[in-house]
């Protein structure tokens, strides 16, 4: 039986390694964090992890999930609703949302099924989904999985999402949704036009703030604190695999009726097991640390302001903005695979994004920044992206 198939899979594969878009894997012989080894044996300057507040390895994050699995066991082999909930998960529940200033969180073990399990228990097919055309691969697989009409508008275009919204007129309930953070170019959603949007037009919001909860906004509450609309948006989406300590997990956070027909209906929460407790413990932990000091965020954007103004000044073209992401333009794509190649070569791992994931043409390398990063490891960073640049003459 596995004959046919089994050549079909071949040819593909062969065909991708082909085209360059078979992707392998580098392997990490230490923890996560802003100077890692490699398997080759090398020691590496890190700065392409989504670990924004550098607490991937944190002793302190790292002890509060030891600590938890000597009171609350390893796992639950349970789903929630059956005998998976344990006070922490509970505990952790209203602590996201006194964190986000939401009313009610649910917990996913990853935001892709926060994502999955969202809109198909709220929208039937007599309601409208407008979405940003570069919102991530599980809200469109969660919009996949609902019944409800689908409007795209082009990134970040509000005349085309007023559009949309004057097309899904007829709908019974109309919900917007975006990325906080839109991850290939490290921009924000323009959050307060699309509130406005929303009440005009009597439509829910969703936002999506996985690449920015823990250190977006003064004290790290994500987009909905950087442009001061806290309160106005319905649903949040959120992951803990990223700034929040970076194991796994996620959640959906907002209005109180959402969060409870999301925990009678929604299929990755009913039929998935429930967050095991050292995530909870850490993801309790990091929100501890966040509560009590701005100091997190705060270093994570200097340090992404301090590599911005080095790199400016080298020449570079870098896409603007106000993240921890920061987008070197290359444009050509083998160049810019050749360039993370070098750079490799010279002690700093990052990686070259190409199409189809950017658009043709648009090839990068794409750094990103954590409060983790020394001053010393990104001065070291520009001078072999000065060296590498010079080499493949992108800069004189
Ligand atoms: C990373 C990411 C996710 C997936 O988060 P997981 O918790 O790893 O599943 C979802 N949405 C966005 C916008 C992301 O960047």
């Amino acid at each position: 039986m596995y004959g046919k198939i089994k050549q079909d899979l071949k040819n593909t594969l062969e065909e991708l390694k082909e085209q360059g878009l078979y992707k392998s894997e580098r392997i990490i012989t230490s923890s996560q964090s802003s100077d890692i080894s490699v398997s080759t044996g090398e020691s590496v300057l890190n700065f392409c992890a989504n670990n924004y507040l550098g607490l991937a390895n944190n002793p302190e994050v790292v002890k509060a999930a030891q600590d938890i699995m000597n009171e609350w066991g390893f796992g639950l082999s349970s789903v929630r609703f059956i005998c998976g909930t344990q006070q922490i998960h509970k505990q952790l529940e209203e602590k996201v949302s006194k964190f986000l200033g939401t009313e009610d969180t649910i917990l996913y073990c990853a935001c892709f099924d926060a994502n999955g399990g969202v809109f198909e228990p709220l929208l039937g097919d007599d309601s409208a989904i407008i979405s940003d055309e570069l919102n991530h691969a599980s809200i469109i697989d969660g919009v996949r999985l609902c019944k409800a009409q689908r409007f795209r508008y082009k990134h970040s275009n509000m005349e085309e999402l007023e559009q949309c919204l004057n097309d899904s007129a007829d709908a019974k309930y109309r919900i917007i949704v975006t990325d906080g953070v839109f991850s290939m170019d490290g921009d924000l959603a323009k959050l307060p036009e699309i509130v406005a949007l929303a009440e005009k037009y009597d439509a829910l919001f969703m936002v999506d703030d996985s690449h920015a909860t823990g250190y977006i906004g003064k004290t790290g509450r994500g987009t909905a604190e950087h442009f001061d609309v806290l309160g106005k948006i319905d649903i949040i989406t959120t992951t803990f695999g990223k700034a929040m300590g970076g194991g796994n997990g996620g959640c959906t956070s907002g209005r109180k009726e959402i969060i409870d027909m999301l925990r009678q209906r929604s299929r990755p929460y009913l039929f998935s097991n429930t967050l095991a407790p050292a995530t909870v413990g850490a993801t309790l932990k990091v929100i501890d640390m966040l509560s009590g000091s701005d100091q997190l965020p705060a270093k994570t954007m200097a340090n992404a302001n301090h590599f911005r103004t080095k790199m400016e000044a080298a020449g570079f073209d870098l896409v603007k903005g106000d993240t921890a992401i920061v987008p070197v333009m290359i444009y050509d794509e083998p160049l810019a695979v050749k360039f993370a190649d070098e750079l490799l070569k010279e002690g700093v791992y990052v990686i070259g994004f190409c199409f189809p994931v950017v658009p043709r043409g648009k090839a990068r390398i794409r750094v990103q920044l954590s409060a983790a990063h020394t001053a010393e490891q990104i001065d070291k960073a520009v001078e072999a992206f000065i060296k590498v640049g010079k080499q493949l003459e992108i800069i004189s």
